[in-house]
């Protein structure tokens, strides 16, 4: 995309022209290009006996979702608009995809000293970062304003705080406020944060909050954005652009109250849902855009700058887990296909899998697409609980041991939030491409852990420490 260099100030960047080839916003290759990277996976001995485990990231796949996303509004905005596209960095924590998403046209948004510290390693620049938490700590904000990354105040304790530090040292960083717009909650309670009482931002409903955060900001001329994000997965796009609507109508409150333009850009979060069913990119970026220019018109307008903050609808889609069935078994009549994916690499489905399903793609130890008659089977991975089951009773052709399992649309969320259950060790990561000619090209994004490793990280330096 056009606008892949730092920005030479703190400013997001100037939207490019709106291409006259739109992207599609689907990627109707990713089934096939799979299927080609299972079979060279085998054929090229990735995955095998010794390694019966591993992640692979499409990075065709992401890059097109990028340009779906940056061609989206690109096309949307009144030219010349800045805007920032800050991929949130939770959802694939992994340097290659950050410098992918970069060269790509993307920014960071980061939550964390890790997450900083990962954006920093992929070379994005601090103006091209945005730094969101609800308990960011005084050195932690402190770091941010030296640096020059934005900087979202959560509350107003946060707010307080900053007061003392913007009065200390100059600063380049843009500040804003995330509100809650208190819009309501989606089809999943834990991810929906503009419910009532949800943890995020200063709540814009609650008595005299409105009056405190117009007053606030005429308090502050350092304030020039606000944000907010109404949630991930779940949140249908209506409820979405209504937050955002709240945020805009409140950045014009704000606006006419200091007589000035004092808030210049809005950070409209991410939140955009991904279809876990088929392959279809369902909804797209583009529609997402439509329901924001039906809801909010003037978001568009070149008025404010934008800040976008998308992570699941970038790479969910992209990435697969791939294992072995190490053995099966029948038990009170059930077919049980035992693997090395599990709770560690999709530890939301393994949780809660009514809210997270999971498709369940069978191959043949030859990693070609497997047939037969379905057969309701378990596939359970490694973990020592019960509940450790990636599908329960779901109709696949009868796995036998050597046969492949791969799990799809586990690129955000999943296989990159690795949860050390039973010190299981993160798998590696590898990224592929297809060349015209169908050979796959693998290239290593990430070294499986050691397992030497895991004793070190455990205490092994200090054996005594607890006699
Ligand atoms: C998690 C999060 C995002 C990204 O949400 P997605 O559903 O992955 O797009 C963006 N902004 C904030 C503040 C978040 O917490």
């Amino acid at each position: 995309m056009a606008h892949a260099h730092a920005a030479p100030d703190s400013a997001p960047h100037s939207a490019p022209d709106p291409a006259p080839d739109p992207a599609p916003d689907t990627v109707p290759d990713s089934a096939r290009r799979r299927d080609l990277a299972v079979r060279a996976a085998v054929e090229q001995g990735l995955i095998s006996e010794h390694t019966p485990l591993l992640c692979l990231l499409d990075t065709a796949g992401i890059r097109a979702s990028a340009a779906t996303l940056t061609g989206a509004f690109a096309r949307a905005l009144a030219p010349g608009t800045p805007v920032l596209h800050a991929f949130a960095v939770k959802a694939a924590p992994l340097v290659p995809v950050l410098r992918l998403l970069a060269e790509a046209g993307l920014g960071c948004e980061v939550a964390s000293p890790g997450e900083l510290a990962l954006a920093r390693a992929a070379g994005i620049a601090p103006e091209r970062i945005v730094l969101d938490s609800p308990a960011k700590t005084a050195a932690e904000l402190r770091e941010a304003l030296a640096l020059g990354v934005a900087v979202n105040a959560d509350n107003r304790q946060e707010l307080e705080r900053l007061d003392t530090l913007v009065a200390r040292a100059a600063t380049t960083s843009p500040i804003g406020v995330r509100i809650n717009p208190q819009t309501g909650a989606g089809s999943i309670d834990a991810l929906s944060t503009a419910t009532a009482t949800s943890k995020f931002g200063i709540a814009l409903r609650d008595p005299g909050a409105r009056e405190w955060l117009v007053r606030a900001y005429l308090d502050r001329p350092w304030l020039t954005r606000l944000h907010t994000h109404s949630g991930s997965q779940g949140v249908p796009l209506p409820l979405i652009a209504e937050g955002v609507r709240e945020l805009y109508a409140l950045a014009e409150e704000i606006n006419t109250a200091a007589g000035r333009r004092q808030v210049d850009t809005l950070d409209i979060g991410g939140g955009l849902p991904v279809n876990f069913a088929s392959d279809t990119v369902t909804p797209t970026h583009a529609e997402y855009v439509d329901a924001l220019r039906e809801a909010v018109p003037g978001l568009f307008s070149g008025t404010y700058g934008l800040v976008t903050e998308f992570g699941r609808s970038l790479t969910a889609k992209h990435g697969l887990v791939l294992t072995r069935v190490e053995y099966t078994k029948t038990t009170g009549g059930r077919p049980i296909a035992l693997t090395h994916a599990g709770v560690q690499l999709a530890t939301r489905t393994v949780y809660a899998p009514a809210a997270w399903p999971l498709r369940i793609l069978p191959y043949s130890a030859q990693g070609t697409p497997l047939t037969g008659r379905p057969v309701a089977q378990d596939i359970a991975g490694p973990a020592c609980f019960a509940g450790d089951l990636l599908a329960a009773a779901r109709a696949l052709p009868l796995l036998a041991p050597g046969d492949l399992v791969c799990v799809p649309d586990t690129g955000a969320y999943a296989f990159t939030a690795h949860y050390g259950y039973n010190s299981l060790p993160r798998p590696a990561v590898h990224g592929f491409t297809v060349t015209p000619s169908d050979t796959v090209r693998f290239t290593l994004a990430r070294a499986a852990q050691p397992v030497s490793t895991i004793p070190e990280e455990a205490g092994a330096s200090t054996p005594d420490a607890l006699l």
